[in-house]
């Protein structure tokens, strides 16, 4: 079959010729002189292709009843100018084959709008709206986009491990790993990757650069509109690098996955703009081109100190940046994206290198508009001694990290890299309310779909 994408992008060129359609009905309307109009939507765009079938001397008879909302069908017509208003094509049915036919009566997806919530609830089903349809065209454009970007830069794709033995972040979200035969499995306590970032610091003192994407897993026992039990993430790990580095390539990511997007998905991002957020295009816009403001953590604190704002969690040195503060940062002192750095130690995981004032690390949370924090990163601590120091601050046992401190015995290199949450991501180039809509099947406490 051709994909619908196709027909309508080049019109022109398929005018009279004959193609064959896959795909699912949307609507049917008979008219009163025996010709009904089929919306059939093949998931290659957001429009659906109106075919026309005349059943004047009886044809199509028997199928037409079969012909009904969410029916699967092979469709072969000729392709022609469309009378009708905003569509350029049409085509006009020869044959028609019902591959699966839907109940009508029982099937959930009904014209009208239905609740994400709702949506939620049959997550089988989801894809075949126009919402969940475009978000996952563009999370394919975006997925692409960032091997692209890599791929172009010399960094190596590794793929680190899903099973781990460590707790990346320290923030005790893991999920533990049991074996349902045998609970000693692997002999000691292991759990599902909050991070690759260990591993593939291992493999940038190696192979200079590298990047993982894959999922991570975090028990994070809270219900926002920006935290997944099991998201996607972006960790590229660079040698002989700094948080200077660091903060250019994640400016250099950021704009060449929004331009991509914007080039790829505009269908998508014009129906995002409508129904979401009508500043949506603008906004992708600046992080497209703009470079970041960076400000450090500490004139972050202080603007929010005097911004007379009523935050329900006031702004002190040394707490951690929330929602409400990001928003403040990123909407109304600064309007696009902004690099908050040098954040305090002790709010920090273990790894981050420690700044010469000894009270802050070389740390970076970029923040945008909408979501907040989108990228988390830093400059990692290089040197033993130091490493050591913060692993007993934080009442980590260095026995079990000895592979890490290894790193520092032997031809260690200062290093950087950052995280950056494909769904995060994803919510913020869509506008989707919920970042439950951005993954495929959604994983929530309380909630896990298939
Ligand atoms: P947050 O402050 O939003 O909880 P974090 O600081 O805990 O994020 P990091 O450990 O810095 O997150 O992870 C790097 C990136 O991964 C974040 O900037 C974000 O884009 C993404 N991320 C983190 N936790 C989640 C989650 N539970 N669901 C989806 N994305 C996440
Ligand atoms: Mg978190
Ligand atoms: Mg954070
Ligand atoms: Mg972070």
């Amino acid at each position: 079959g051709t994909p619908v994408r196709e027909i309508l992008r080049r019109w022109a060129e398929h005018i009279g010729r004959r193609v064959m359609i896959n795909g699912w009905v949307r609507t049917r309307r008979d008219s009163k002189a025996g010709i009904s109009f089929v919306e059939v939507n093949d998931g290659s765009c957001l429009k659906n292709l109106q075919v026309i079938v005349d059943h004047g001397r009886d044809r199509f008879q028997e199928i037409l009843q079969s012909l009904t909302t969410g029916a699967s069908v092979s469709i072969t017509g000729v392709v022609r100018r469309s009378p009708a208003k905003g569509q350029p094509v049409e085509v006009e049915a020869e044959s028609i084959s019902i591959v699966g036919s839907c109940d009508p009566a029982s099937y959930p997806l009904q014209k009208k709008r239905h609740s994400f919530e709702f949506l939620r609830e049959i997550a089988h089903l989801r894809p075949r709206t126009n919402t969940i349809g475009a978000v996952m065209r563009v999370r394919n454009s975006v997925s692409y986009a960032v091997h692209r970007f890599f791929q172009e830069r010399g960094f190596y794709y590794i793929h680190t491990p899903i099973i781990t033995t460590s707790d990346c972040e320290g923030a005790g979200e893991v999920f533990r790993v049991t074996a349902q035969q045998d609970p000693e499995f692997f002999g000691r306590p292991t759990y599902l990757t909050v991070s690759g970032q260990l591993q593939a610091e291992v493999y940038a003192l190696a192979l200079g650069k590298v990047y993982t994407f894959g999922p991570t897993f975090r028990a994070e026992n809270s219900q926002t509109r920006r935290h997944l039990s099991e998201f996607w993430m972006i960790e590229p790990e660079m040698a002989f690098a700094d948080l200077e580095n660091d903060l250019a390539l994640a400016q250099d990511f950021l704009h060449h996955v929004v331009s991509s997007v914007m080039s790829e998905c505009d269908e998508e991002l014009q129906f995002f703009s409508k129904f979401f957020d009508e500043k949506l295009l603008e906004r992708l816009q600046t992080v497209a081109e703009r470079p970041f403001e960076v400000v450090t953590y500490t004139e972050a604190i202080s603007l929010l100190k005097k911004s007379g704002e009523n935050f329900t969690y006031p702004a002190e040195w040394g707490c951690d940046l929330q929602a409400e503060h990001e928003r403040y940062l990123t909407e109304r002192v600064f309007n696009g994206p902004v690099a908050v750095i040098h954040f305090p130690r002790d709010i920090k995981p273990f790894y981050m290198k420690v700044n010469d004032d000894g009270r802050t690390v070389a740390a970076m949370d970029v923040l945008v508009a909408g979501v907040g924090e989108i990228i988390g990163g830093s400059e990692r601590e290089y040197r033993y001694e130091l490493l050591l120091e913060q692993m007993k601050l934080k009442g980590m046992n260095p026995e079990a990290y000895e592979w890490y401190l290894d790193l520092r015995k032997y031809g260690s290199v200062p290093h950087a890299g950052f995280g950056l949450g494909l769904e995060r991501l994803i919510q913020f180039l869509t506008g989707v309310p919920n970042i439950r809509e951005t993954i495929p099947f959604p994983r929530v406490p309380g909630y896990a779909f298939a």
